[in-house]
């Protein structure tokens, strides 16, 4: 028995809760983002390792040739393990710890994406006890907003992320000065799970009057980095599961100007992951509230904590019952009141021991996992091991 996309079967027999990544979905999403951005002379994507560092889902994207997008030191070694050449490898992050620089350093990777002078004055003085030299590129806080949650936007003045667009020339010069430091690039990300592409063609915008700004000065970057933010459609993970990577990267090379050998490099993690994955949980109980019917079931937000921490909507599927529809709220063993994955959701009937698919769970899902309560971190499985 196969209910949609799952092999029942199968599934049956692993403990749960457990992630099920789909490689046919996840090897179709990279095809179309080689075939899309491969349109556009210059176009480099790198895989934004944070929205989820499973070995198997890495060795998938890398054997598709992007990049890697790193923000710790952790994930440059997750990278470079899951065989992602060094030479594809960015490390961008607030806040990188001297232990983190050093390990970007000895694997002589791509580019840092800096975020503040001091940073820069350490990767300089870390760097030259090495004898090596740096290539960095400066992350600009565009001011942009973003048509999404207010947790994940990341592009407005107020955010922590960046150098004001203002102190753009003061850091080049700083980085001028600097023996161990090559300045490379401008960094920009103004947020995630953005589906208007009017908020992309805003940020082309500022990176627009930012390289006029440059050229004034005579001074030309070898690569733009545009970072993520392509958002998934939630609501029809079968329908749309492939996101529209057409519009993306067409919106880039209309609007944003490159100079004659200039490359733009994206950072794709949501769009690249999140409709690949389920979480499969098990129903437990069946409980009658005095106005509701409650779905208890054995995941929780230390399993997928996105439905707790930004009001996250994810498609619920009960995939072992044909059974007419009934309303459920699917919550967790939490002892905690936002452990609900939905409230009010249409489910076909169900009792206990039947398996639930929370959908588009592929992206900042498992490895957002935690203990809390002293539980177990759930397992990920591909489809085709
Ligand atoms: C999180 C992040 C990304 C990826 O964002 P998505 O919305 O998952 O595409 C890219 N670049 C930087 C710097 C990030 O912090």
């Amino acid at each position: 028995m196969a209910k949609g996309i799952f092999p029942i079967d199968k599934l049956q027999q692993i403990e749960t809760p457990f992630y099920y990544y789909d490689a046919e979905v996840l090897r179709k999403t990279l095809c179309s983002i080689n075939e899309e951005a491969g349109k556009h002379e210059g176009f480099t994507v790198h895989y934004a390792v944070k929205a989820n560092a499973n070995p198997k889902v890495l060795r998938l994207i890398r054997e598709a040739g992007l990049g890697a997008d790193c923000v710790s030191g952790g994930e440059i070694e997750a990278s470079i393990k899951a065989g992602f050449p060094s030479s594809k490898i960015v490390f961008a992050g607030v806040g990188k710890a001297d232990r983190e620089i050093n390990i970007g350093l000895d694997n002589n990777i791509f580019c840092f994406n800096v975020e503040s002078i001091p940073e820069l004055e350490v990767i300089n003085e870390l760097a030259a006890a090495k004898g090596k030299v740096a290539p960095v590129a400066f992350r600009l806080n565009p001011n942009v907003g973003a048509h999404t949650h207010a947790n994940i936007t990341t592009g407005l003045a107020e955010n922590k992320f960046g150098i004001a667009m203002s102190d753009m020339m003061k850091v080049i010069s700083e980085a001028d000065k600097l023996k161990n430091v090559r300045f490379v690039g401008l960094h920009f990300h103004i947020g995630s799970q953005i589906l208007d592409m009017s908020d992309f063609e805003a940020l082309c915008n500022r990176v627009n009057d930012l390289q006029n700004e440059l050229e004034s000065h005579r001074i030309r970057v070898e690569h733009i980095n545009v970072g993520g933010g392509l958002g998934v459609d939630y609501a029809h993970p079968n329908r749309v599961s492939i996101p529209d990577f057409k519009a993306y990267f067409d919106t880039y090379a209309k609007k944003l100007k490159l100079r004659p050998g200039q490359t733009l490099h994206f950072e794709l993690g949501r769009a690249v992951v999140a409709q690949c994955g389920s979480l499969i949980t098990r129903t437990l109980f069946i409980k009658e509230g005095a106005q509701k019917k409650f779905a208890i079931v054995d995941a929780g937000f230390t399993d997928l904590i996105r439905p707790a921490l930004y009001q996250a909507y994810h498609k619920i599927e009960n995939i072992t019952s044909d059974e007419p529809m009934e309303a459920y709220d699917v919550v967790g063993p939490i002892c905690e009141s936002t452990d609900v994955f939905a409230k009010q959701i249409d489910l076909n009937r169900a009792k206990r021991g039947d398996l639930l698919a929370i959908r588009s769970a592929g992206a900042y899902g498992e490895i957002m996992a935690s203990q809390y309560n002293c539980r177990r971190l759930p397992k990920g499985y591909m489809s085709d091991e």
